[in-house]
């Protein structure tokens, strides 16, 4: 390897514990301009960097790297932006060891190059420097798109348009415009600024953004087709998932989603600033075990619970989460309850619940996905003492678009069906991507699928090929 390396990735500084847990300040600081430096000197600037291979959207992470172990980050982040709209999103909620940290050849021997703590530096360090300068836009081709949803699909396809000459409308349901971005992934893992900043960009390139504006019921799908050439539909998986289980009505018991709208986009984190009605439980139980699972149960403690655990049918393993969100969530004192899954919940005289009856479960074979299948032992039933419980065990898309669009093809699981490599559906001129077809995913695909159909829509509006 010719030079010496530092075998560890350089260490990035963060809230204790004890003070995060009172705050929704983001966990951690971010690498100092030092910091970043001495990190980007880790990496080898591989001749054929894998690392590349394992990024949806190719970035080329030597390349900015370099630049930043060169001290010249204005390069560093332009080389990112070629790639990547939302790198200060991506460097923070990717799941790079499971992407380009787990292909770089650092990792056979030592830890990967920190690649997404390196790209957030570079995004951070590009905010502190004021407004960022606009891209380049091509000659107008006179021709227009609906961008439908503004989460990181939508953003990415509003993006790459919009420098290709388009006229892009992007139509978001909510107040606000980021789509899971704002709604779900709350304050202390994405600051909200950094999300309006990117959608500030978007803006100032020229994309027009209409919010409060529900495709499906304002306007149809068939009726944007009038008014635009071509529709992107990037409406995520906002449709929750519950397990039907008796009692699952009784007040205090939301999906993740509602909880984490209610405490993030509606801001109940700033009570008594925001008085948004939330449940506050001293015993708040999460069922689930994927990010959307730690996130929940951590705004929990930061809601007031004295008491936040997670129940979740597997075992740590084959949780779903990143083990970044569990470490952080086990350090702000999250209690686990593995092998286990609620049956029933009971409430009291006035509706609430009291009580998970919960039952002991154990690992069998492998499933479909690849993870042991989890078994429940008969007779194991107890019950653990709750005032709030959350459920986030996934979800699926909202059911409004395709309700209200003729001819578009969906799956069983309520999924729209495109072609993976062009985002094409079945009906002419709509192109989708992201959760909307692949059920609720990673930011950093649902970009990489944003990016595909955004090629796909430039095609087929010059030669006009279906
Ligand atoms: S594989 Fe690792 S060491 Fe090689 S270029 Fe990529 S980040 Fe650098």
């Amino acid at each position: 390897m010719g030079k010496k390396i530092q075998d560890k990735k350089t260490k990035m500084r963060e809230q204790p514990p004890e003070e995060r847990i009172h705050n929704n300040l983001e966990v951690p600081y971010g690498y100092s301009e030092k910091e970043a430096v001495r990190e980007a000197n880790r990496c080898l600037q591989c001749k054929k960097p894998l690392c590349v291979n394992g990024c949806p959207v190719e970035i080329n992470i030597p390349g900015f790297i370099g630049k930043i172990a060169e001290g010249n980050f204005s390069e560093a982040i332009h080389i990112l932006k070629e790639k990547n709209v939302l790198p200060s999103v991506c460097g923070r909620v990717c799941p790079q060891e499971e992407q380009c940290e787990k292909m770089c050849v650092l990792g056979k021997k030592m830890e990967p190059v920190a690649i997404g703590r390196l790209e957030r530096f570079a995004a951070d360090w590009e905010a502190e420097q004021g407004e960022a300068p606009l891209l380049k836009r091509k000659k107008s081709t006179g021709k227009s798109i609906a961008v439908v949803g503004s989460g990181p699909a939508g953003i990415t396809v509003a993006g790459d348009l919009i420098q290709l000459g388009y006229k892009v409308t992007m139509y978001e349901a909510l107040h606000k415009a980021g789509g899971v971005l704002v709604y779900g992934i709350p304050e202390f893992r994405l600051p909200k600024k950094i999300v309006k900043r990117e959608v500030e960009f978007l803006c100032r390139m020229g994309v027009e953004l209409k919010k409060n504006f529900v495709i499906g019921t304002v306007l149809t799908v068939d009726e944007l087709l009038e008014e635009h050439d071509a529709v992107f539909l990037g409406t995520g998986a906002g449709l929750p998932w519950f397990m039907f289980i008796p009692g699952e009505n009784l007040n205090n018991i939301y999906s993740a989603n509602e909880y984490l709208t209610r405490a993030n986009l509606m801001k109940a984190y700033l009570f008594p600033e925001y008085d948004t009605p939330i449940a506050r439980g001293k015993c708040v139980a999460t069922v689930g075990g994927g990010n959307v699972a730690m996130d929940a149960a951590r705004t929990a403690l930061r809601l007031g619970a004295e008491k936040s655990l997670i129940i979740y049918r597997r075992s740590r393993k084959e949780m779903p989460a990143r083990d970044e969100e569990i470490h952080h969530a086990e350090q702000e004192g999250v209690q686990f309850n593995l092998l286990t899954n609620p049956v029933a919940y009971h409430g009291d005289s006035r509706g609430e619940v009291k009580y998970a009856e919960c039952i002991r479960m154990k690992l069998g074979e492998p499933d479909s996905s690849g993870r042991r299948r989890p078994i429940p032992m008969e007779g194991s039933n107890f019950k653990v003492p709750v005032d709030v419980v959350v459920v986030a065990i996934g979800n699926s898309p909202n059911p409004l678009i395709p309700n209200t669009t003729k001819d578009l093809e969906i799956s069983k699981r309520g999924t729209v069906i495109i072609d993976e490599e062009t985002g094409k559906t079945s009906k002419k001129g709509v192109f989708a991507g992201g959760d909307v077809a692949t059920g609720a995913a990673t930011v950093i695909s649902a970009m990489g699928a944003g990016r595909k159909a955004a090629k796909a829509i430039h095609q087929y509006l010059t030669d006009g090929k279906w």
